[in-house]
């Protein structure tokens, strides 16, 4: 199992929120498509001779990539690369750029899986957060998608807004079941630091919800996609039966992974490594041959640490006899003694030789996962 990610580092407008990395200026598209294809050209052997099980396009805004620009990158990595047979290729993409010709486009180009940065379904919470599309868009992008025969949809939603009622939390969840999608991500709003949404923040423009009406939220989530028959395989992801995102998985599993792009990370069980977070800097290195990248070997701690923090999320939970296999005795024993008093709390469950959290632990999950740490 290996995955390969591609950031695609443009945006049309910044989100409030949001601290990725992006450019709102497509001037350099051309020279960035070129050099990712350089860069996957010399990067091929980083998983060895695994074949690849997914290829994910992250952003930033995969979605402004034209059909032309996708063909050139997805042709590179079919000239370097095995694909599995069925492997998963996803593209995030924004709903106003998902026309019934580019849904066209993307599923002629070879994308199966559609990632839909929608967020909410009202137009005031999307103001808020400065999305570039409304609410129709929205849904004009889904059914776009689904004519285009593009039928394995995931969406993302936002809690925590401000001013989200329980009534129009409900009203999203309901719209987003209510288009046939087989996966949904819905994710907390926080504030990072480097943004407009903190600025808001700190000089009072905006109030936060408080901790127990967010809570409240994610409980109403994880109510809701159950009676969808959702299934919750880790603490922001649901899915129908079998429609789990098999790239995201693969970091929850520890799999490598190979990422392409400026601020892109990789893993290869060993260490992880990150390209620069700069568009002209890293067509620059690529072109020269000298690519701006940091990494970092891994200890066995760090290893132990991230196994606990993905693997606690999920509903895979922590297989203790890869523990004691992989960190040893002694981590083992450290470990079901941290667990303890949680098990007896009800927070964490352990079946077989399996701990997974409960439904009460899902509150906690940063908590507990940061006491079980080395
Ligand atoms: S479209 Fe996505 S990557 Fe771009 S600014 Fe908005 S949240 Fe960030």
């Amino acid at each position: 199992m290996a995955g390969l990610y591609i950031h695609i580092p443009f945006c049309k407008q910044a989100c409030h929120y949001c601290d990725f990395h992006f450019s709102t200026s497509l001037r350099n598209k051309g020279a960035l498509v070129d050099a990712l294809c350089k860069e996957i050209e010399t990067r091929k052997d980083y998983l060895g001779t695994s074949g690849l099980t997914s290829i994910y396009f992250g952003g930033g805004t995969p979605s402004l990539l034209s059909a032309t620009d996708l063909t050139q990158i997805l042709g590179t990595i079919q000239k370097h690369f095995t694909l599995t047979p069925d492997a998963e290729i996803t593209l995030e993409a924004n709903p106003d750029d998902l026309t019934s010709t580019k849904t066209d486009e993307l599923k002629a180009a070879g994308i199966n899986r559609l990632s839909i940065g929608i967020q909410s379904f009202l137009d005031e919470h999307l103001v808020l957060m400065n999305r570039s599309h409304n609410a129709t868009q929205a849904i004009e992008g889904v059914k776009n998608a689904q004519r285009s025969d593009i039928t394995n949809i995931s969406i993302d939603l936002i809690y925590g807004l401000p001013n989200l009622s329980p009534e129009k939390w409900a009203y999203n969840i309901k719209q987003a079941f209510s288009l046939g999608i087989t996966h949904l991500s819905a994710y907390c709003l926080t504030i990072e630091k480097k943004t407009a949404l903190n600025r808001f923040v700190q000089n009072k423009t905006i109030l936060l919800p408080e901790e127990p009406i967010v809570l409240e939220q994610f409980s109403m989530l994880m109510e809701q996609t159950a009676k969808q028959g959702f299934i919750h395989y880790e603490i922001s992801n649901f899915c129908k039966e079998g429609m789990h995102a098999k790239h995201n998985s693969s970091y929850w599993k520890n799999d490598s992974y190979l990422g392409i792009g400026p601020s892109a990370h990789s893993y290869n069980g060993n260490s992880r490594q990150w390209n620069i977070a700069n568009n002209a800097l890293y067509i620059k290195g690529i072109e020269a041959l000298e690519p701006a990248f940091e990494r970092e070997e891994l200890t066995d701690a760090d290893k132990f640490n991230e196994y606990i923090m993905t693997r606690l999320r999920t509903i895979w939970g922590v297989d203790l006899v890869f523990v004691k296999d992989t960190f040893g005795e002694n981590v083992l024993t450290n470990l079901q003694n941290e667990a303890k008093e949680y098990i007896t709390l009800g927070y964490m469950q352990q079946k077989g030789e399996n701990v997974t959290l409960t439904k009460e632990g899902k509150f906690i999950a940063d908590k507990i996962a940061s006491d079980l740490f080395i």
